[in-house]
């Protein structure tokens, strides 16, 4: 496959998580393969620089058309591939698509300034910043890149993106549609390997000059110091531990109906999850009576099903960890089922009373497993919403509009959403507070994170 590049014929099995059957073999990229594809991809970049805007964005709006018409081929590839249902694996295509064709659009409105100096005329130019790298973890493999790689392209910079070593088929099926659509070799180069090979060594490389690591907050800051090293301008998503926060005043039943999506979606593997639902103390019993048929009434099944609504783990070692939160002495108040037969499944587990301490309560667990905690008030809500390292998503939900927004703004977070569990839109920003994360991705100013702003003076005589 053109767009990736390893030595001495290394190569790895991608395994299925819903069967536990080897799908494919791919090539396991090394720091020389890594090297010669940076500077490939920074040949590459004088050139794309270059391109007109108007041309630029053509080409990736033809990406986004043929990202469009692989929808139904991506989603099958991701089902095998992450065990995601076939209903996500179509959202997650489709969002690429959305956000390349989103994208195609910010070539022509890279707009600079004309500030007012005494002696001539100043005006700022955004100009791309060269190889950017972007590391992508198994969670969410297409819409992740496509939130980094749409708008450094549109930027005029030039792409490594490293796939998680799990889910590296989708991102190389990207890159050849990517070239089928006509965008030049190496303006988007996969490397499929190791986040200690590929990863750090496009963390190290003088060349790239840009990272954007989605991740734990653990192999983050190792992310970030490595940058740091070099001054090297860097993006981090990391972890979430959010909260759904449920008045006594809101709709109940909607809010319980929608409970179970908002932490088992993509079986928990997800850093927006909400992970903790803090129940106002004087609907708390009503809230777990609604909640009970709802988890177990989540359909898991095979991926591949159109009526699955939970696929399993993404691997083995996955399961086990989350395995660990969940010990036979554990406080599950009700769950769901599994299928039986091969496949890394994990039933849907709701957990209640729990001790505050609890390890289920402050960490990030990347699984179906959620804490119902009990609160007293709005002030109450907001500190325990605000305990932790974390400050990624979170929902509430009230009919009280002003309490909405009181506790909108009292929760350290990026991402909130009122009465809805979404978490993400592409033409809104996107990032974590505290150890979620540093930076924005999507939305009108992402752009600008691709760029580095210069002013140019021309005196007047
Ligand atoms: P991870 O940190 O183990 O790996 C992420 C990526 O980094 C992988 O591609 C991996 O190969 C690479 N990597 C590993 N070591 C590296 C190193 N030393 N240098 C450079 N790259 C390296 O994370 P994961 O287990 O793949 O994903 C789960 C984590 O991702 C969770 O913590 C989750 O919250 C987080 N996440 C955050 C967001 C967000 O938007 N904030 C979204 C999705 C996932």
């Amino acid at each position: 496959m053109s767009s990736t590049l390893s030595q001495g014929g290394l190569s790895y099995d991608v395994v299925d998580p819903a069967t536990e059957q080897v799908v494919t073999t791919v090539p396991r990229t090394d720091v020389a393969g890594t090297d010669t594809a940076v500077a490939r991809a920074q040949r590459a970049f004088e050139t794309w620089r270059q391109v007109a805007p108007a041309d630029r964005g053509r080409l990736l709006h033809r990406f986004a058309e043929a990202v469009d018409a692989s929808v139904e081929e991506l989603a099958r590839l991701e089902v095998r591939n992450a065990g995601h249902t076939i209903g996500n694996a179509r959202w997650e295509a489709g969002n690429v698509r959305d956000v390349l064709t989103y994208y195609s659009a910010a070539p022509e409105r890279l707009f600079g300034r004309q500030i007012p100096v005494a002696g001539g005329v100043d005006i700022t130019f955004h100009e791309p910043l060269g190889v950017v790298g972007v590391i992508v973890p198994w969670n969410f493999p297409m819409p992740i890149a496509g939130w980094a790689f749409a708008p450094a392209l549109a930027a005029g910079n030039t792409v490594v993106l490293k796939p998680a070593e799990l889910t590296p088929l989708t991102a190389l099926r990207l890159a050849e549609l990517a070239l089928d659509a006509g965008l030049p070799e190496d303006v988007l180069t996969v490397l499929p390997g190791k986040g200690s090979v590929v990863g750090q060594r496009l963390v190290e490389h003088p060349d790239v000059r840009k990272i954007v690591f989605t991740g734990s907050t653990e192999v983050g800051k190792k992310v970030m110091a490595g940058c740091a090293d070099r001054v090297k301008r860097v993006t981090l998503e990391l972890g979430g531990k959010s909260a759904n926060v449920v008045f006594a005043d809101a709709h109940l039943e909607r809010a319980a109906a929608s409970a179970p999506y908002a932490v088992f979606d993509n079986a928990g593997q997800d850093g927006c999850a909400r992970s903790r639902i803090l129940v106002q103390r004087s609907a708390y019993d009503r809230f777990l009576e609604l909640l009970e048929p709802a988890v177990k009434g989540v359909r898991v099944e095979d991926p591949a099903s159109e009526s699955s609504e939970m696929g399993p783990l993404i691997s083995r070692t996955q399961r086990d960890r989350v395995a660990a939160y969940v010990p036979d002495d554990a406080p599950v108040a009700f769950r769901g089922t599994t299928p039986d037969g091969p496949g890394f499944w994990f039933p849907p587990t709701v957990l209640t009373p729990v001790d505050p301490q609890d390890r289920a309560v402050t960490e990030e667990i990347f699984g179906p497993v959620v804490a119902v905690v009990p609160f007293e008030d709005e002030d109450d809500a907001v500190r325990i919403a605000n305990q932790g390292e974390y400050g990624l998503s979170g929902s509430i939900w009230t009919r009280d509009l002003g309490r909405a927004l009181r506790v909108s703004r009292g929760i350290e977070a990026g991402n909130l959403s009122v009465n809805s569990n979404s978490s993400v839109r592409y033409s809104t920003p996107f990032g974590g507070f505290k150890q979620s994360g540093l930076g924005r991705e999507l939305g009108p100013d992402a752009l600008h994170s691709f760029t580095d702003e210069k002013n140019v003076f021309l005196a007047a005589e």
